[in-house]
């Protein structure tokens, strides 16, 4: 079996590092016969490569490495990947085919304003941009005057953002009325949860289709995969990568269309290869051939992290589906809480949101229609509780909603 054989000489690779070498001590590669072997296999996951840190994953002679690029930790000490020419090479490979799965040619005009530096994004957009032929404007990010003057002069046709800096951008072009100066026609945006409300304001108001390109750091980087076009799905380069889907809590494979945490292993990085990696981002395998008609297998736009997913009362609970069914209800803001405790024998979900409503009676009918649509959505009576706008505590890390008591 072809996979299996691209895996094994994938770990055997891989056993040439400090990291590996000590991360799989004791286990004999000649013994992996199967993928029921394979899967047997040990995670790796983020806080080994910290430990790794500075270079323990590096899986080549120094001489072969010509770059790095480092993941910022959120806490301590970063990750830093080890890049060698060929690692690079592929690495825009991927990225051209993914601009040319949106439809992008040598005639295009591509505005990147992800950052550039340690961080993989930026670089990433400009070599592949740069290996299909098309102009690179390497603007990285801010100073939204001149990222508006140089679209306008330099009549960009692809906008390269984040969901976030995508949408301050359409909002800065229709505050200043110079949308008919514009000439963007595609958007690629980095992966992040982002809803189908925020997709639809960017897209309406720049005019533009909308492309999620997903990767990170530890793999390469942003261009792994891309949706095609009319496609919510993500096409993944499977000749560069192996993909499995896992439950977070068991660590078993699901079936495919089951959502579960994405596990990538690498089957060409020299420089730092890494095997059974938890990305910790919540997708399903889409079953089926791509009406687009690529073999590539698809996964489904990202609904969170794993580390986000709580379950009460047999209930899971995405903080994306929460964020999606407040979107839904007028009066309500999309800053919120969610704070589970277990008091006397049982689990509570109290569900804190943002209202510009005046707290009392017509707040009263808030928390009851967000209880019910709570409920009708996630399978789970919470208690609701409005606060005045600007009251919950912001937090550095956006995507801390949750608050989990009970352990
Ligand atoms: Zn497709």
């Amino acid at each position: 079996m072809q996979t299996l054989d691209q895996i094994k000489s994938a770990i055997r690779h891989a056993m040439n590092s400090d990291f590996y070498k000590k991360h799989f001590a004791g286990i004999n590669i000649e013994y992996i016969k199967s993928m029921d072997d394979f899967v047997k296999l040990p995670f790796t996951d983020k806080e080994d490569l910290r430990d790794a840190y500075p270079l323990g994953l590096q899986a080549v002679p120094d001489e072969e490495i010509v770059r790095i690029h480092s993941s910022s930790g959120t806490t301590g000490t970063p990750v830093i990947i080890p890049y060698t020419k060929k690692d690079v090479e592929d690495w825009a490979l991927m990225f051209k085919r993914c601009y040319e799965t949106a439809g992008c040619t040598s005639l295009d005009r591509i505005h990147i304003t992800p950052g550039y530096g340690l961080w993989t994004a930026g670089i990433g957009f400009q070599a592949g941009a740069e290996l299909l032929g098309a102009l690179a404007i390497p603007m990285g990010p801010g100073n939204t005057d001149k990222q508006i003057k140089m679209m306008i002069d330099l009549k960009s046709t692809v906008i390269c953002a984040t969901s976030s800096y995508a949408l301050l951008l359409a909002e800065e072009i229709e505050k200043r009325g110079v949308r008919d100066k514009i000439h963007l026609k595609k958007g690629v945006i980095g992966s992040e949860r982002w809803g189908e409300k925020m997709r639809k304001r960017i897209a309406g108001e720049l005019g533009v289709e909308l492309y999620d390109i997903y990767g990170l750091t530890e793999i390469y980087g942003p261009g792994i995969g891309i949706n095609c076009p009319n496609q919510d799905a993500m096409h993944m380069w499977t000749d560069y990568m192996y993909i499995e889907i896992i439950d977070p809590k068991t660590g078993e494979i699901v079936p495919d269309g089951e959502t579960g945490e994405l596990v990538i292993t690498t089957l060409k990085k020299e420089g730092a290869p890494l095997i059974r990696y938890r990305t910790h981002d919540l997708t399903k395998i889409v079953p089926g051939k791509c009406e687009c008609g690529m073999d590539y297998p698809r996964i489904a736009t990202l609904i969170g992290r794993s580390d986000d997913m709580v379950k009460v009362r047999g209930s899971i609970i995405y903080p994306s589906r929460v964020d999606e069914l407040l979107a839904t209800i007028e009066g309500v803001s999309s800053e919120y809480q969610i704070m589970i405790d277990h008091l006397n024998g049982k689990d509570i979900l109290t569900l804190f949101f943002e209202t510009n409503v005046k707290i009392g009676d017509a707040s009263h009918e808030l928390e009851k229609t967000v209880e019910n649509e709570f409920k009708h959505v996630i399978g789970l009576m919470p208690k609701a509780k409005a606060v005045g706008m600007g009251e919950l505590p912001r937090s550095e890390k956006k995507s801390t909603r949750v608050f989990d008591n009970r352990y």
